[in-house]
């Protein structure tokens, strides 16, 4: 309607009105409804048709009553002032311009009101976004903080996998090392076969033990004795069973012995027992002891018949003084003399023997 009224082609924006009329009222839109009227009144106005000029914009007005802020207000004022100038009445047009101005005014406040708050909600959708983009960079931020610590505290972790392994791996070896060292010494000092004392261990552990005797002015006796005709076992029954006796004879013996004696294997089948603190006499009666153990040890578990025996000689520090070699040298002395008196008996050196 309004390209119409603007091409001043009133009559077909009237026919528009009357076609529309009921259609429009039907939606009970006030602001339609006026704004329908009005410009249907400005119609009738241009064509002179005063009447319904008038009727139509007072219609106009009634229905924007409910609707303050209604640009049909203007025109409705306007289609009547032009009327009421038209009709000479300048004082009812004085008052029509005025409502239209004043109508006006409050649209255009209103106009101005709604874009400043346009304008507010707009520039506070701008501030939220940038508080947002703030927010999303802070995020950002704790993000790649979060992830920095994460990856600190993952690398703490490898150096501590890594330190506890170095620290196994050392641990691992330094045991290796003193158990190695352990299995070594062992196999350096004692016999392999019975488990005693080798002849470098017992040398190093007698010298020790007479030197404490001297200091101690206490006795020291040694015993030694050699295995009688061992060839012939070894011959008849193999090396095995040879050995298999050799670590009988050291069980048999060690049980009678005290915990500071010294005992060991300085050649094939020939043993020898320091007895710190020992007279001669009680160092034979150990060799008496022993000699009877060794000739009965049961020789049946070996799967051979056969019988073992030894002969033992016996020395001491009374006659022989505290020097190892000298007590060794007199204890074999007198081993050999049970030997060539029979085997299997125990003799004590004597500062005779010779
Ligand atoms: P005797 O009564 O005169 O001492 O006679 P014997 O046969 O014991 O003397 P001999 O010295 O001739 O023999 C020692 C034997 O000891 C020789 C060797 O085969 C044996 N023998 C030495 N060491 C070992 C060993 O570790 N194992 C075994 N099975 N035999 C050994
Ligand atoms: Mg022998
Ligand atoms: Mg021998």
């Amino acid at each position: 309607m309004r390209d119409q009224l603007a091409s001043n082609d009133n009559k077909s924006a009237l026919a528009i009105y009357l076609q529309h009329k009921a259609e429009i009222e039907q939606t009970r839109y006030p602001i339609l409804i006026s704004q329908f009227a009005a410009l249907a009144a400005q119609a009738h106005l241009s064509l002179g048709e005063i009447q319904q000029a008038e009727l139509l914009a007072e219609q106009a007005l009634s229905a924007a009553q409910s609707s303050p802020n209604n640009p049909a207000l203007v025109e409705a004022y306007n289609t009547l002032y032009q009327i009421a100038k038209m009709q000479q009445n300048y004082q009812q047009a004085l008052n029509y311009f005025e409502l239209m101005r004043q109508t006006e005014g409050e649209l255009n406040a209103n106009k101005a009101s709604q874009q400043a708050a346009y304008h507010m909600v707009k520039s506070e959708i701008e501030l939220k976004n940038q508080r947002i983009s703030l927010l999303d960079r802070d995020n950002e931020l704790l993000f790649l903080q979060q992830s920095i610590y994460q990856q600190e505290a993952k690398n703490s972790r490898l150096w501590l996998i890594l330190a506890t392994l170095i620290g196994f791996t050392a641990l691992v070896l330094a045991y290796r090392g003193l158990t190695g060292r352990r299995r070594f010494k062992l196999m350096a000092e004692y016999d392999q076969l019975t488990g005693i004392s080798n002849r470098y261990h017992f040398n190093n552990q007698a010298r020790l033990a007479i030197k404490s005797c001297r200091a101690r002015q206490v006795p020291v006796a040694v015993i030694l004795f050699d295995l009688d005709h061992f060839k012939t076992i070894n011959d008849q029954f193999g090396h095995a069973t040879g050995d298999w006796a050799l670590q009988q004879i050291v069980q048999a013996c060690k049980q009678f012995m005290r915990s500071n004696d010294i005992f060991g294997r300085i050649g094939g089948e020939e043993f020898v027992i320091m007895m710190p603190g020992c007279e001669l006499d009680k160092a034979t009666l150990l060799a008496e002891i022993c000699r009877d153990a060794i000739v009965g040890i049961d020789c049946n578990s070996s799967e051979h018949q056969f019988s073992l025996s030894a002969s033992f000689g016996v020395s001491g520090s009374n006659s022989s003084g505290y020097d190892v070699k000298q007590l060794l040298a007199d204890a074999d002395k007198a081993m050999y003399q049970a030997k060539a008196k029979g085997r299997n008996q125990v003799v004590e050196f004597q500062q005779t023997v010779s």
